[in-house]
């Protein structure tokens, strides 16, 4: 067992000198409890060509490996904000909790994932918390175009307040639960060109997306992303 582990390390090590960049913290925010923005440095990034929403998989510790959603990027500057969620115990949430300015950040890889947005009137963004960077991707990719609406699903009562506060450019609202979205009328399909973007926990998103069907949401105007079990 401990062979096997021993091997798996030393391969998960090979490939990471294979593949790995560099990238280097600027500052670090908190914006509430559990709530991190790690704004970054990445020298070799490429953003000019970023279409679709990228993912960056971060060295969160030794043979542990992360995706986050790069957001808010600056191709002059190479620079770049990651938003952790961090409300739960993890290697990931440790690794965001424990860096500052001026820490160097490993990584082995950007790629896109998903759909490329459509510009559309109106763009609806539904998720937990894990998907703020995701949403600000978004925004970014699709200019501004199209009025947005949506909700995100905040349990904690104290970090609904906050998270309202922190992030009024997302001009979205939050929920304590599925069943309010489902309540709301962010969901009623009364408009020909909206399209519904989902992320966060798989769970979430895919009882989000049934939702909406039975709303009579076509399925190609969902975009759904699950992030985490
Ligand atoms: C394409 C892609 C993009 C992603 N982008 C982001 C992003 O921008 N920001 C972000 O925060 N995450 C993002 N994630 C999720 C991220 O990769 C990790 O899965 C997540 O941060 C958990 O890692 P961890 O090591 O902290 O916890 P893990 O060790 O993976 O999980 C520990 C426990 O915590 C639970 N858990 C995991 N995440 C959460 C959460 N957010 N809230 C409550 N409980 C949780 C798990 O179910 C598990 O029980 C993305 C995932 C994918 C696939």
């Amino acid at each position: 067992m401990e062979q096997a582990t021993g091997i798996k390390h030393r391969i998960t090590g090979l490939l990471e000198s294979a593949l790995a960049k560099k990238g280097t913290v600027l500052y670090v925010l908190q914006h509430y409890a559990g709530m991190y923005e790690l704004r970054i440095h990445l020298p070799d990034a490429r953003m000019e060509n970023w279409q679709k929403v990228q993912r960056i998989k971060c060295k969160v510790n030794t043979g542990r490996y992360r995706d986050y959603t790069p957001a808010v990027w600056d191709e002059t500057t190479r620079s770049c904000s990651l938003f952790i969620d961090t409300a739960h115990d993890g290697p990931g949430s440790q690794w965001a909790q424990s860096l500052q300015a001026g820490d160097p950040l490993v990584y082995i890889g950007i790629d896109s994932y998903g759909r490329a947005p459509v510009d559309a009137a109106e763009q609806v963004f539904l998720g937990d918390p894990s998907a703020i960077g995701h949403f600000f991707a978004l925004m970014q990719l699709t200019n501004g175009l199209g009025k947005i609406t949506g909700s995100i699903i905040v349990r904690n009562e104290m970090h609904r307040e906050a998270f309202e506060a922190s992030f009024p450019s997302l001009s979205i609202s939050t929920a304590e639960s599925i069943r309010e979205i489902e309540h709301s009328p962010v969901l009623i399909h009364d408009h020909p060109e909206r399209q519904f973007y989902l992320a966060g926990n798989s769970g979430m998103v895919h009882q989000l997306r049934k939702i909406l069907k039975q709303q009579g949401v076509p399925a190609h105007k969902i975009h759904a992303q699950g992030f985490w079990k």
